[in-house]
């Protein structure tokens, strides 16, 4: 159950009933707006926290909105759609789902007003398309170019009001060296960057391996805990006697027989070994299994390695190290090994992890974070994983926009000009959507503990006296300009926001019926289907 102005809506699941026209768009603007509600409180930097319980007691501590949303158990086909604008700006820039969902919620709010007072939806409807595009452009005309520095600053500022609230300086920097390691030109894939959490220490103890961490141990305990300048081989293929011989058909009729065959097997294995070390390898990284005796030899020759390594760690560990992944010893030589200044395992917290670091440009680097819980940690986590998307962002199109609701104060009032010029009731719909954005800084003041009204007052006077940057600072509550406070977002992040929460509200406006599928028996599911 949900609660919209106060009134309980329940969202049902597994209904079948049939709804249309006016029921069926109500009904989906109640529940989008109930999802909106939900998530609204955890706006900003003071925005409060949700725990979120499921059903087996597993507990979740978060601030992140498209986090807060998978946990719901939500099927109304309207709240549905509020977690696709979540999951859609959170694929697409990594921040800002909680405003997008919010400011949907509001713009649902506002066209049900509009619906209400005789303007047919699709009015509305191209009206909030023709506000959304003129806000693109707005958007774009106020963006400045992200230097240096602004790139931690965008860093820290998705990170703030997080539980990694106190080493927010170094976890930004840590951020901004571990996605611009692995850009490559135009693109910048995050796979790239592994996150390892390890429960224990301090959120100021993560750090950033130039390098892989793996969570196996070494196969045998009289390997080598430590290598130094490693010669890596990855191999994606057991290091065992070939399959062909071991599905051999065995005819042993003597115990001489038996012994030759066993001289075989070990010589086979042996000369694989042999291969291994004599290429200079000193670390293996296996895919699959290695045979006791091959570890047997390689724990004799000092070299350190690993079995069962996973796919992506091997794809990671083949960017990190330079190695090229061996799946045929047929042709393997010592071009195919990669490089690693420290292989090394080490007590990490309450974990035995396996550091493969110093890694000489590295395509692929490792987010070691750390803290004192397992909640802290994961909240760390996911702070970390909008700071890299927003960090990703910037790089890439290198266009920010001060943050403290300063843009959509300044988009509001731009839409409120454009609206003049806008003909017919579409005009209604472009002064709905201004007003629609102002909910965010209402809600920011509102999270913060001051009064929204008064803030807004205080934020348009200083847009109309020119100051543009003009935002709520949610800690002192006055207004400050933005890029002063450094508090700064991605462009990307406020285009998206505007665009997907228009585009959503679109397509619920123009449903006029809803047809929802229940179980495929009893008298409900045949009414369903019926015409
Ligand atoms: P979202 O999921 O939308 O990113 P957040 O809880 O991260 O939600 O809040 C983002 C909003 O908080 C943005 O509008 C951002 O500009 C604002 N914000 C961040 N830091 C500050 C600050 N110090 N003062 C005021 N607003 C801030
Ligand atoms: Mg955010």
């Amino acid at each position: 159950m949900a609660y919209v102005g106060g009134q309980p809506i329940y969202i049902l699941s597994g209904s079948s009933r049939r709804t249309g026209g006016r029921d069926a768009r109500r009904s989906n603007v109640l529940a989008a707006r109930a999802v909106a509600g939900a998530v609204r409180t955890t706006l900003g930097p003071k925005g409060m926290d949700k725990m979120l319980v499921d059903s087996s007691g597993n507990v979740v501590v978060t601030n992140d909105g498209v986090t807060i949303l998978g946990e719901m158990d939500i099927e109304h086909p309207g709240a549905g759609m509020m977690v696709e604008v979540a999951e859609t700006q959170e694929e697409e820039t990594g921040d800002g789902t909680t405003t997008a969902v919010v400011f949907a919620g509001e713009l649902l709010a506002r066209a049900d007003d509009l619906l209400d007072s005789g303007v047919h939806p699709t009015v509305v409807a191209n009206g909030y398309r023709f506000a959304a595009a003129e806000a693109r452009e707005v958007l774009e005309s106020m963006a400045v170019e992200a230097d240096g520095e602004l790139l931690a600053e965008v860093a820290r500022t998705a990170m703030t009001g997080k539980a990694a609230e106190s080493a927010r300086e170094h976890l930004a920097d840590l951020v901004v060296r571990a996605v611009s390691a692995v850009r490559e030109g135009e693109s910048i894939d995050l796979d790239d960057v592994g996150v390892e959490t390890v429960v224990g220490g301090s959120v100021a103890d993560s750090s950033l391996v130039e390098g892989v961490v793996l969570g196996e141990e070494r196969a045998n305990e009289g390997m080598p805990r430590r290598v130094e300048d490693a010669r890596v081989l990855l191999a994606d293929v057991p290091l065992e006697v070939r399959e062909t011989e071991v599905s051999a058909e065995l005819d042993v009729t003597s115990p001489d027989q038996l012994r030759a065959f066993m001289e075989r097997e070990e010589a086979e294995l042996r000369g694989l070994v042999d291969a291994i070390v004599g290429s200079g390898a000193n670390v293996v990284l296996c895919r699959k299994g290695i045979d006791d005796l091959v570890q047997h030899y390689l724990t004799r020759e000092g070299v350190l390695a690993v079995r069962r390594v996973t796919d992506s760690d091997m794809r990671a560990l083949a960017r990190a190290t330079g190695a090229r992944r061996v799946s045929d010893f047929g042709d393997f030589s010592a071009e195919d090994l990669g490089r690693a200044g420290l292989v090394e395992e080490r007590e990490v917290g309450e974990e035995t992890l396996l550091f493969v670091e110093d890694c000489e440009n590295p395509r692929s680097v490792t987010l070691l974070l750390r803290g004192g819980t397992e909640h802290v940690v994961e909240e760390v986590g996911r702070a970390v994983d909008d700071a890299m998307g927003v960090v990703r962002v910037t790089l890439l199109d290198d266009r920010v926009l001060p943050g403290g609701g300063a843009p959509e104060v300044a988009l509001a009032a731009a839409l409120r000009d454009f609206a003049e010029g806008v003909e017919g009731r579409e005009q209604l719909a472009v002064e709905a959507f201004a007003d629609a954005l102002e909910v965010v800084p209402r809600t920011l003041a509102q999270n913060a503990g001051l009064d929204p009204i008064d803030s807004l007052v205080a934020l348009r006077t200083k847009h109309d006296a020119g100051a543009t940057a003009a935002g709520l600072d949610a800690y002192s509550g006055e207004v400050s300009d933005m890029f002063d406070l450094h508090v700064v977002e991605p462009l990307r992040v406020k285009q998206q926001i505007v665009d997907g929460a228009a585009e959503a509200v679109e397509l619920v406006l123009r449903i006029d019926d809803v047809i929802a599928a229940g179980p495929l028996s009893g008298s409900d599911a045949d009414e369903a289907f019926d015409g």
